[in-house]
């Protein structure tokens, strides 16, 4: 069966992750996730004192930037690797989400990492999460979905999603967060956060995570059926 590329685009911790990770593991797809890379980037500036304005010394430090993801087989999950290092935990803490948006706001930073994104997909059989998906790095992608929720849903899961990890954070700390990267991301220039025209909006306010991997399946199974009956034609 021909294997399509899922692209799941919307805003910041609405649960777009966590669906796309149990999609990709339903299908036997690779599973990319494209907000780790921004955040491997956004690591590497700061731990490197990168100037955000110096174009020479961004596009140095680009080169010396190897972003890969392996698999923890005790988690049984992708890890993020900057470097050969595992900075999995490192990029999901607050200092890095209140500076990952200034930085993939940088074109250069952008160019890179859809470029590094298309190859991962090109051989098709990903669903992959992100802002831009649908619309930059994938236009052509076979099933599109566009997740949203009401902010305060959205700051109360990434508040538990910190407290898991050890890291107590004030809900009006992480709004004000949300609401900055959302803003940021939707108004920059280069591939800006917008729905693509033909992704489908899935809004996660009063649903379960169960509830949102059975709204993509089910476009990737009308997707799917969709050629079929194409191809008898
Ligand atoms: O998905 P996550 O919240 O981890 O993404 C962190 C940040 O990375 C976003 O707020 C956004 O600034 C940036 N990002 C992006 N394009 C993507 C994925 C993430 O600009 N495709």
């Amino acid at each position: 069966m021909k294997k399509l590329v899922v692209a799941i685009d919307g805003h910041s911790s609405c649960g777009k992750s966590t669906t796309a990770k149990l999609v990709a593991k339903d299908l036997g797809y690779a599973y990319i996730d494209t907000g780790a890379m921004y955040r491997a980037v956004t690591l590497y500036f700061l731990e490197h004192y990168i100037d955000f304005t110096n174009p020479k010394k961004i596009d140095q430090a680009l080169q010396e930037i190897h972003i890969t993801f392996e698999r923890n087989t005790k988690s049984n999950r992708n890890e993020v690797f900057l470097n050969g290092l595992n900075v999995e935990d490192e990029i999901r803490k607050m200092y890095i989400s209140n500076k990952v948006s200034e930085v993939s706001c940088i074109p250069a930073v952008r160019h890179a990492m859809v470029s590094q994104q298309q190859k991962m997909g090109r051989k098709r059989g990903v669903v992959m999460d992100g802002r831009d998906i649908g619309t930059t790095v994938f236009p052509d992608a076979e099933v599109k979905v566009f997740m949203t929720a009401d902010v305060d849903t959205r700051a109360r899961r990434r508040q538990q999603e910190l407290l898991d990890k050890g890291e107590l954070v004030p809900l009006d700390d992480i709004i004000a967060n949300l609401q900055k990267r959302d803003l940021i991301d939707s108004t920059r220039k280069e591939s800006p956060l917008v729905r693509a025209e033909d992704a489908e909006i899935l809004d996660t306010s009063h649903i379960t995570i169960d509830e949102q991997v059975d709204f993509v399946l089910h476009q990737v199974s009308a997707k799917l059926l969709e050629q079929e009956l194409a191809k008898r034609k």
